[in-house]
């Protein structure tokens, strides 16, 4: 307030260094202001220039496993950015939003046709949100059977998403090893169920890229124990159109619609992680639900069983848009998204199989791993950093957490045979470096605005400063 004052006061010249110093705390002033003297042509290079500096899929292939951007149509892009959906209110009365309501409606429809779930609320704003309400909901159900069950069990393979859920629900997370094929391990399942065991959440295809083989009497066995089965679906582009995880036996999914269905997404931007679950569960989603009642579209506020709100509204509007006309612009062609998107991968992986090492050797469904270990420690890291000067974003590597030196590679199902195999012949490169020439691809990269970084450091204190060089 003091400042502003002093500053209502000067009637002229208040911006000479002598009058600012009179309400500026010294600290603040900055006596030459470097600004640049420059002109529009110069302006818009710069800023053009600099959004070069970034990866993006935009720019080049981006197999990125597990949490991948897939395919994101640009029209998505324009139908979200449609006057009446993007200005809309969210405290918009009923009948002046019916069209925005219809589209949620609709969208509901088609995830419950995709996924085999009954219900689905698209509150949740991320996969881990999705997740947390999931759990919710199991606590409540359990509760109000008076059922007292405090463990989850997850297997190994899991996203780190997963048991963090369970911590931040204060569940005591019962962790279930992999078999050598990538399944779950089926004796130490059963071992591990008891009464005790309030949800079961499995990834399918696990982030192995692997379908659990035994889903069906994993399912079973889980259900005749009481226990509720919970389906990781961030990344459904292996089983659109294919399979269904609610005929699988699952009771809740949760989907990413900004992995599979269209949104881009990276650097924490907004996200929907829809949740569907059976029947049964139904009456436990946030509210309100949309409803359709004489051909119109209402808020239902009646639920008394529903866990509450999980998120403001009605989660990101602007990603169930471009998910609900992603869908629609395959209709019941969906599953050939599915169908590319694994024969790419298996495409890619029997180009690269007799490089590097394949841990469980079975077809693939939308990703693969692969592993670098004899190449040795720090291996994966070093290859990722070497795809940056051949102009190819990383795959994921170190995770999942039960393969050394992994590289979780996703192509997605839009990438030409040519790209895959200019990406295959870059990787079977980088392992010949790695023989003949190891140094070369130790100190990668080479051709990006910076080197090697000191990632912890980078992390915790980024220098975003630009300098003029001294
Ligand atoms: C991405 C991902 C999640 C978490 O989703 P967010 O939207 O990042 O919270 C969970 N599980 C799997 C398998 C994922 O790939």
């Amino acid at each position: 307030m003091k400042l502003i004052f002093e500053y209502e006061e000067q009637t002229t010249g208040y911006l000479s260094d002598e009058n600012i110093s009179i309400g500026l705390p010294n600290e603040l002033i900055r006596n030459e202001l470097p600004l640049p003297n420059v002109s529009e042509i110069e302006v818009i290079r710069h800023y053009t220039n600099l959004s070069k500096k970034n990866f993006g899929v935009d720019l080049g292939f981006y197999p990125l496993g597990s949490c991948t951007m897939k395919y994101n149509p640009k029209i998505n892009e324009d139908v979200a950015a449609l006057e009446g959906f993007r200005n809309l209110h969210p405290l918009s009365k009923e009948n002046c939003i019916q069209g925005s309501l219809q589209l949620m409606w609709e969208l509901e429809q088609y995830l419950k046709e995709i996924t085999g779930m009954d219900t689905f609320s698209l509150q949740p704003a991320a996969g881990a949100q999705g997740e947390l309400l999931g759990l919710m909901i199991a606590k409540v159900y359990f509760k109000q059977k008076n059922k007292k069950r405090a463990k989850v069990i997850i297997p190994d393979s899991a996203h780190g998403t997963n048991p963090a859920t369970a911590a931040m629900c204060k569940y005591e997370t019962i962790v279930i090893p992999s078999d050598i094929r990538g399944n779950i391990d089926l004796q130490k399942f059963k071992q591990s169920l008891n009464d005790e065991i309030a949800v079961v959440m499995l990834t399918n295809p696990n982030t192995l890229g692997l379908f659990e083989e035994n889903i069906l009497e994993v399912c079973d066995l889980a259900h005749n124990n009481g226990t509720l089965m919970y389906c990781d679906g961030a990344n459904m582009n292996a089983l659109l159109g294919i399979t269904r995880p609610g005929d699988q036996g699952f009771d809740m999914i949760h989907l990413n619609l900004h992995k599979s269905f269209s949104t881009p997404h990276g650097g924490g931007g907004p996200g929907a992680g829809v949740l569907g679950v059976k029947s049964f569960l139904s009456d436990y989603l946030p509210l309100p639900r949309i409803i359709k009642q004489n051909n119109k579209y209402i808020f239902d506020n009646t639920k008394e069983k529903s866990v509450g709100k999980i998120r403001s509204f009605y989660g990101n509007f602007g990603m169930l848009v471009r998910a609900c006309s992603y869908i629609m612009s395959w209709g019941s062609n969906i599953r050939k998204v599915s169908e590319h998107a694994v024969l790419n991968a298996n495409y890619l992986l029997s180009l690269l199989k007799e490089v590097y090492d394949l841990p469980y050797n079975r077809k693939c469904a939308h990703e693969f791993v692969i592993s670098s270990e004899k190449f040795g420690e720090k291996s994966a890291l070093n290859i990722a950093k070497r795809l940056l000067d051949y102009g190819f974003h990383p795959p994921t590597i170190y995770f999942p957490l039960i393969v050394q030196e992994a590289l979780m590679i996703e192509p997605t199902e839009t990438e030409s045979k040519e790209t895959l195999d200019r990406f295959a012949f870059v990787l079977r490169s980088i392992a010949h470096e790695l023989r003949e020439n190891p140094q070369v691809v130790n100190g990668a990269p080479y051709t990006t605005p910076v080197g090697r970084l000191d990632e912890i450091t980078a992390a915790r204190k980024p220098n975003l400063r630009w300098a003029p060089p001294k």
